[in-house]
């Protein structure tokens, strides 16, 4: 028979290296992955044999053997099992998208044990405790079997197998043990009663047996079943863990069941972290579905709204066809009315949060706020539920703040929500449009986030309140005094100059809004602000260019001298350099980028030395 050495992709082998040197604590955790993976299996050997008449699925069960003296411990699976191929692309690479960040990031961090829990190195993580691994399988109905072997070094060897008892369908993974080192928690995993106590602990609720020595190891019972007050809290974070891939805790349990014509039952989590794929097409969201306790799909994204893809978990749906495609599934009017009654209930589980746990809804929304915002955009139903659990940064302090507690500390006369959106909070906390807004105690909201500028843009109120934008159109702060009428027809020739003279800007006008600054540019009522022209602009999409109005403060000696100048000397060259330098400035204290920064430097250099 030919035996092929190959090596694994270079992504997968630093990862393995990273197992051999086992730096993750748990490594008890070996055994619950690969009892996963063998459940995973059987679930797809079952619907297979669903599908199929010739397949039989009966039997599917799941046994681990432990042999103390060869210092081996196998499981066996008798599931879909997996071709060469399957296992090349499956057991050879990683696929998941970020890898290479993620290692990226645990070359540099010092807390790599706990990224490499967020990631779930899933089958590498037997590499903990192995000092070699054999792995036979046969893909169900398959001529030919597989042997797979590596100890873990950058290689693996491959070849077939026709021998039906070497290779029966399913699959089997053969664990060298290294020798035990209780000082660094490798333990005697060719013990029973250790394998025992893994098995209970982490996959008590799989839902097919697992056995060992003639016993079952586990109970089966499908978690989301059962009422609540029976299931201890580790039950649901180790199931958690076997839907998730992910290795922390979650951050909150939600269950939910419907009685009636159509019958389900649910079983979330909100993780309590974002995964590092969270916004990557191709990454892995989505639900469980199951049809009477049967599993059908992975990663259904059709029972959630896209800005839910982070909650992980399973639905159960009684009345459903086994059959049951993506396709159909996309257009099922059920599904439909089941993702719009999960989505409003994940919310209200985040209000809750909110009142309960204060500190667990920070972690949520910190996490996943930007995603939860996205249901903005789409003009979907769940507006209003998710403007009553966002919270936003916010110049009234250091703690993000929800609308409710602004709309109540807004002072006697406000009637608006301000906001401001920027790259950060310290750009849009100093821009010189915040100045009246200060002065007046009027709190404005910070938005940094890049989601933010698309949705104040599709949302105009809540709950009443109009969302006001403090860079767009006139400052309308009530009771404000526009300029006085001697002081717009004192400053009319010189505003018109410097109109013409400034071709970036629409308008130039006289303001308000600011104290301290002399300039700042604001965008029309209906404009594009300047982040969502470069936005638009980055997505590949022609614009002409955006002009924007440059208003000016009459109270700062620097406007007043340019006016006095002009009514002086009106033909001066000077002037107009002096006219560039005032939008320069404006456009600097907003964070933006000048056209020619090297020209304004120019030309202050030359301002500056005058005055010395
Ligand atoms: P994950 O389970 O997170 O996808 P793993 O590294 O554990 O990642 O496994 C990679 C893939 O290998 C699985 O997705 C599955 O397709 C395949 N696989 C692993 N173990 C088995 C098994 N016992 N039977 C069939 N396929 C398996």
């Amino acid at each position: 028979m030919t035996t092929e050495t190959l090596e694994f992709q270079a992504e997968a082998r630093q990862l393995l290296e990273l197992m051999v040197h086992s730096i993750y604590s748990n490594k008890d955790i070996f055994l619950r992955e690969l009892v996963s993976n063998a459940s995973d299996a059987l679930d797809k050997r079952r619907l297979a044999g669903l599908q199929d008449e010739g397949l039989s699925a009966d039997d599917l069960h799941i046994e681990i053997e432990a042999d103390k003296e060869a210092r081996t411990l196998t499981v066996r699976d008798n599931g879909i099992g997996m071709s060469r191929d399957d296992v090349v692309e499956l057991i050879g690479t990683i696929a998941r998208s970020g890898t290479a960040e993620m290692l990226r990031r645990l070359k540099e961090s010092k807390e790599s044990a706990e990224l490499i829990g967020q990631f779930g190195v899933g089958f590498y993580s037997v590499f903990m405790v192995a000092d070699k691994v054999t792995l036979l399988t046969r893909k169900a109905g398959e001529e030919t079997g597989v042997r797979w072997e590596s100890d873990g070094d950058g290689t693996y060897t491959i070849e077939p197998v026709q021998s039906v008892e070497e290779a029966p369908e399913g699959t089997s993974v053969c664990v060298h043990l290294r020798p035990t080192d209780e000082d660094d928690a490798l333990y005697d995993y060719a013990d029973e009663g250790k394998i025992r106590e893994i098995v209970k602990r982490y996959s008590d609720f799989i839902s097919f047996p697992v056995l060992m020595a003639g016993d079952t190891l586990n109970s089966m019972k499908a978690l989301w079943a059962r009422p609540r007050s029976e299931v201890s809290e580790e039950e649901y974070r180790e199931f958690y863990r076997h839907v998730s891939h992910d290795w922390t805790d979650p951050l909150d349990v939600i269950q939910m069941r419907a009685e009636g014509t159509f019958e389900y039952e649910a079983l979330l989590f909100l993780p309590s972290r974002a995964p590092h794929d969270l916004y990557q097409r191709d990454a892995r969201h989505g639900l469980q579905l199951y049809v009477k306790r049967v599993f059908i799909l992975d990663d259904s994204r059709e029972l959630l709204p896209d800005h839910l893809r982070f909650v992980k978990g399973v639905v159960d749906a009684a009345d459903l066809s086994l059959n049951i495609s993506r396709e159909i599934l996309q257009q099922d009017r059920h599904i439909q009315l089941i993702r719009r009654r999960l989505a409003k209930k994940v919310l209200a589980s985040v209000k809750d949060l909110m009142t309960k746990d204060a500190e667990k809804y920070r972690t949520f929304w910190g996490e996943f706020g930007p995603v939860v915002k996205e249901g903005l955009l789409d003009g979907s139903e769940d507006h209003k539920a998710i403007l009553d659990i966002a919270s936003f940064a916010s110049t009234a302090g250091e703690e993000p703040t929800t609308l409710a507690d602004y709309v109540a500390r807004m002072p006697e006369g406000q009637d608006k929500i301000y906001f401001m959106t920027g790259d950060s909070r310290a750009q849009v906390e100093n821009s010189p449009h915040m100045e009246a807004f200060k002065a007046k105690g009027y709190e404005v909201l910070l938005l940094t986030d890049r989601v933010d500028e698309i949705w104040v843009e599709a949302v105009r109120e809540h709950a009443g309140t109009e969302f006001k934008a403090i860079t767009r159109g006139a400052v309308d702060l009530p009771s404000d005094e526009e300029p006085s009428v001697e002081e717009a027809g004192a400053y009319a020739a010189v505003l018109a100059w410097l109109n013409e003279t400034l071709d970036d800007v629409k308008d130039v006008r006289l303001t308000t809004r600011l104290t301290n600054s002399p300039a700042c540019l604001v965008s029309d009522t209906d404009g594009l602000t300047p982040a969502l022209e470069k936005m638009y602009k980055a997505m590949g999409q022609e614009l002409p260019p955006v002009k924007r109005i440059l208003e000016l403060n009459p109270q700062h000696p620097l406007v007043g001298a340019v006016k006095t100048a002009y009514d002086q000397r009106a033909g001066d060259p000077e002037l107009a350099e002096t006219a560039e330098l005032l939008y320069g400035t404006a456009l600097l204290a907003e964070g933006g980028d000048l056209a020619d920064p090297a020209r304004f430097a120019a030309l202050l250099a030359d301002r500056l030395s005058k005055t010395l």
